[in-house]
């Protein structure tokens, strides 16, 4: 919903304005409109955010191109890194603010945001500035028809401004883990939160600026997707490569307009990730990083799983231990210690989520655990709070099975054999994440060879060696990031020959 400008004069103090930052200022912008950013938790108005229009969007691309032509781009390559080492720094010195915004505009505990989200947010810096400085370049000589020596050795460029479009789900988190190579390697960038999730991303100015990163390296634009901010900013021609995550149908929709002025995209899409539990797994393992991978951050991590396949020997067991972890999970307050749950990002969300709950029944589904709306207290029921959900018995083909939800829910499966459930669960369009539980060895190195995603996880879930590669296989993303795979997108390499 949005409201005029001249609203927010009504709104009381405490209710803070969400400003685009361009060129190193914060600014309103020309459209003189705002949107509301209301809470998961209660629904409470928590800020106004403006809304960049195509001026704006303008703005900030040219202000990233000016900065690539001045004083950033004449930066050697330890200088830089030294600045998003103070820009890590910086955040971690303002560790509570970031805090205090991301769990205001999320929902999420507080606890998880305090592990999570801002100290890889902070460290998505360092660690890139510390692969930029540390990788090497190629060097061949041959010798030319004339018989004289040739060197060629290539140099490595930024690619000039990079868009960078990003989810609610993990919002400094995941895109720091962009914005973090893309300066490393020299780039400048135009930032578009997600709409749901705007303040840390307009926090970060504050930090660019008071480190010092030249006005114009980092900039900020807010608004949605089509006709808006998003869809203005990836069709600028003067930006040089679009990275984006999000869900697949939003990945088509930027990909087609990548295509005007065949520009790069880098895409970290939707999953419909499974779990495969083998009658050998450790069972409390399994059952402990099962009910983390389906329930934590309120089943919205695009790596959490969503379809479980059991041995059959174990199917019943373990159905029941599940129920019990999900039912003991407390939704509640992101500051109060003993909450297990946040609230989904937003009752638009929700009503999603809900309607694949519906459709779950519909499909025959039998319902182990939760299913709809928990009962909350009077002052939290305009929250987007969701029951965490099992289910059993729905076929293969069902909706519920086959699309992401985005929830914390999963459905379980038994199988009886490993060909049978490598082909369950690589009958999907998607190829995000897998887990494998199993303590036979040979058989874990097997299926990690057969299922086709992106990262394969034996008996763990969501362990990150940032050096590796990440990314989604089929319509699950495009590209790698992480470590010098980054590289691959935010820079390019020049061949130099040399006649001597
Ligand atoms: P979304 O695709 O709805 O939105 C993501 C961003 O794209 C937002 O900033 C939105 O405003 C913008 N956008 C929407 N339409 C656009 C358009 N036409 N042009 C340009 N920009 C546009 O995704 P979401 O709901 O914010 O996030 C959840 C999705 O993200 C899930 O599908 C999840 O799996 C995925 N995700 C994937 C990864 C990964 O690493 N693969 C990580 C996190 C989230």
């Amino acid at each position: 919903m949005q409201v005029q400008v001249t609203e927010i004069a009504n709104l009381t103090k405490s209710r803070r304005e969400v400003l685009n930052f361009i060129d190193g200022e914060y600014v309103k912008g020309s459209l003189g409109r705002t949107f509301e950013n209301r809470s998961p938790v209660d629904g409470s108005l928590i800020s106004l955010v403006y809304e960049a229009g195509r001026e704006e969007v303008d703005r900030a691309v040219r202000a990233a191109r000016t900065a690539l032509d001045g004083a950033w781009g004449r930066l050697g390559i330890p200088e830089r890194a030294a600045l998003l080492h103070q820009v890590a720094d910086e955040i971690n010195r303002r560790f509570d603010d970031f805090v205090e915004a991301e769990v205001a505009d999320t929902g999420k505990p507080a606890s998880l945001t305090r592990h999570l989200d801002i100290p890889r947010g902070a460290a998505n810096f360092k660690i890139f500035a510390d692969v930029v400085k540390n990788v090497p370049t190629e060097s061949f000589e041959m010798t030319a028809p004339d018989g004289a020596r040739v060197i060629n050795y290539a140099v490595r460029r930024p690619k000039g401004v990079i868009a960078v479009v990003c989810p609610w789900n993990l919002p400094l988190l995941l895109m720091t883990w962009k914005v973090g190579p893309a300066l490393a390697c020299g780039n400048a960038v135009v930032v578009k939160p997600s709409e749901e999730t705007p303040t840390t991303a307009a926090l970060l100015g504050e930090v660019m600026k008071t480190v010092g990163v030249p006005d114009g390296v980092y900039n900020v634009v807010h608004g949605f997707g089509p006709q808006s901010a998003g869809e203005f900013l990836t069709r600028h021609l003067g930006v040089n490569a679009i990275t984006f995550t999000g869900e697949t149908a939003t990945g088509t929709a930027i990909m087609k307009a990548a295509a005007d002025g065949v520009r790069a995209v880098s895409f970290e899409l939707g999953g419909k990730n499974p779990a495969i539990v083998f009658a050998d797994a450790n069972f409390e393992a399994a059952i402990e990083g099962t009910a983390r991978s389906a329930f934590a951050n309120c089943g919205q991590v695009c790596l959490g799983t969503e379809r479980v396949y059991v041995e059959r020997p174990l199917f019943e067991r373990f159905v029941q231990a599940l129920k019990q972890r999900a039912e003991s999970l407390t939704p509640g307050l992101p500051h109060d210690a003993a909450t297990g749950l946040g609230p989904l990002i937003s009752r638009g969300h929700r009503e999603k989520v809900l309607s694949y709950y519906r459709k779950a029944v519909a499909d025959g589904a039998t319902v182990v655990t939760g299913g709809g709306i928990p009962e909350m207290p009077a002052a939290l029921q305009n929250g987007a709070w969701v029951q965490p959900t099992i289910w059993t018995g729905l076929g293969d083909d069902s909706a519920v099975v086959r699309e992401e939800i985005f929830g914390p829910c999963c459905h379980i499966r038994p199988f009886d054999g490993e060909d049978e459930v490598v082909r369950l669960a690589n009958d999907t369009p998607y190829g995000l994440a897998a887990s494998v539980w199993t303590q036979d060895i040979s058989r874990a190195h097997r299926l990690a060879g057969a299922l086709e995603v992106g990262i394969c996880w034996i008996n763990s879930w969501f362990l990150r060696d940032l050096r590796t590669p990440f990314g989604g296989a089929r319509q699950s993303g495009i590209g790698r990031e992480g470590g010098v795979h980054s590289l691959e997108f935010y820079s390019e390499l020049r061949n130099v020959c040399v006649h001597l």
